[in-house]
């Protein structure tokens, strides 16, 4: 039996409220979103942050599940593999996987939102912005939001969905009431966001289907394409040492450093000491919950129960899967308690996963990227995948483009993966050189049949 459709609270209009709230209107369900900030279909988009993202098979299939994805399509723009630009060599592409449709997509932040809250609005959700959550009292099952009028709302703490964010008010309420463990650990390492404007006539001034990364070992740059043409790029590097956010805040400081580590790309960033000067440099960390539920009160999802850091860009691919399985709960289950329950205990060993991996990915791109021995095993994962295509598929590619493939699954299969790709490369710098009988006998041995062919 499902749950009984009836009215619904969501704190939070961002990507995964505007999606959880297409998919319960969709079941009947009355959905009023409050949201902090002013309506983003009024505004051009906030510069400095997060412009764009990598979308892939997780958030693809969720936007098909949530019947968008035909509106959202023509807004992505097609990313085939990594464009490694190494210092002082010639930079060079790194296919993602090795079929047409192992692609990832860019797509930007400011419009996919846009999009999900108008098709929220004609589905009948209703969305208070400039309404922000200040307080919740789990004891009196309240909980106070504010208008920009200064007048405080109450909301009856009955299947509040909170999905307001990494640094979610909700969540600190909850944990501070004692009511769930949470944790938010924080990287070493903050982002500053800066643009590569297309050229004259709207042209990309770089190859567009890739990522392009510049990796130089305890940092790198990114850049993701637009669809007018840009690039927006992304620096990471360390908040304190040398060199840091913190050594550099001269002109000359940023510019020495820029033209020391990338200069092949400075001359197509015009502006890039002013916004290096103007950009904040953004947090970057993993939050660690549980539960994600105060009885059938309240429940967190997306951001605000596990934000991961952005090196496998999945963060919000991994939101949108919590959607559609937080509606499959919703189908499966006939109370709220329950539906949280179900939802946490399927969903954590998840969130669990893709955040441990996401931090492992960091020193892949930034460092792995250009050593030969890694690059020799990422080439080999791709053989064994076509030579063994239901037992063998690159972590890589588990996570990106194989939905149905659950993180926690990706991430064990990817340990024995490992071991098998190092064994096989120990003595060998090409692929020629591979013992494949050897490969085969492992593969029996360790990795039962996965991929439905
Ligand atoms: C630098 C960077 C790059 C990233 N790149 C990628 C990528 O390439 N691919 C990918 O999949 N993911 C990426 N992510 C992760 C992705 O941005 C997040 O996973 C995603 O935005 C989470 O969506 P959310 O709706 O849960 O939270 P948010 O996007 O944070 O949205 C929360 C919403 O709640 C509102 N809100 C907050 N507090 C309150 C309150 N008290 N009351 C009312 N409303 C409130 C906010 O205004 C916001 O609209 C990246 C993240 C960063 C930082």
């Amino acid at each position: 039996m499902s749950l009984r459709p009836g009215p619904v609270n969501i704190i939070g209009a961002g990507p995964t409220g505007a999606l959880l709230a297409i998919l319960l209107q969709r079941r009947g369900f009355g959905v009023t979103l409050y949201e902090s900030r002013p309506d983003p279909r009024l505004h051009a988009g906030e510069s400095g942050r997060s412009i764009n993202l990598a979308m892939a098979d997780r958030g693809i299939h969720a936007l098909q599940m949530a019947g968008v994805l035909d509106r959202i399509s023509p807004e992505l723009v097609t990313m085939r593999g990594r464009f490694i630009h190494p210092q002082g060599a010639a930079p060079s592409l790194q296919l993602y996987g090795q079929r047409p449709n192992e692609v990832i997509y860019s797509i930007s932040r400011h419009r996919l939102n846009q999009t999900l809250l108008q098709v929220a609005t004609d589905q009948g959700a209703t969305v208070k912005f400039e309404h922000r959550m200040e307080g919740a009292d789990f004891s009196k099952g309240i909980a106070h939001i504010r208008d920009t009028r200064e007048n405080t709302i109450e909301v009856p703490m009955h299947a509040l969905l909170a999905t307001d964010g990494a640094g979610s008010v909700m969540r600190r309420h909850m944990a501070e009431q004692g009511l769930i463990e949470a944790k938010e650990a924080e990287l070493e390492h903050g982002y500053k966001e800066l643009s590569i404007p297309a050229k004259p006539g709207g042209a990309y001034a770089m190859p567009p289907d890739a990522l392009h990364i510049w990796p130089r070992g305890n940092f790198m740059l990114i850049a993701l394409p637009n669809i007018d043409g840009s690039f927006t790029a992304t620096l990471f590097l360390a908040k304190k040492g040398d060199p840091s956010f913190a050594t550099l805040v001269s002109e000359t400081a940023i510019d020495g450093f820029l033209s020391e580590y990338f200069p092949d790309v400075i001359s197509l960033m015009p502006d890039r000491i002013a916004e290096f000067q103007r950009n904040p440099t953004g947090f970057l960390g993993t939050v660690y919950a549980a539960p994600w539920h105060v009885r059938g009160m309240g429940a967190l999802i997306g951001d605000a129960a596990h934000a991961i850091v952005p090196f496998h860009g999945q963060g919000m691919n991994c939101c949108f899967e919590d959607c559609v399985e937080f509606a499959a709960c919703v189908d499966r289950n006939s109370t709220w308690e329950e539906v949280f329950d179900q939802f946490f205990a399927h969903r954590k060993p998840n969130t669990d996963a893709i955040a441990q991996m996401a931090v492992e990915n960091y020193l892949e791109m930034r460092e792995r990227v250009i050593d030969p021995k890694f690059r020799l095993q990422q080439l080999l994962a791709l053989e064994l995948e076509r030579r063994h295509p239901q037992q063998f598929i690159p972590r890589y590619s588990m996570v990106m483009f194989h939905h149905e493939i659950p993180y926690h699954t990706a991430e064990q299969r990817g340990a024995v993966q490992s071991q098998i790709l190092t064994d096989l490369t120990a003595a060998a710098t090409s692929l020629t050189e591979i013992d494949y009988a050897h490969a085969a006998r492992a593969i029996d041995e360790r990795l039962k049949p996965i991929a439905p062919m």
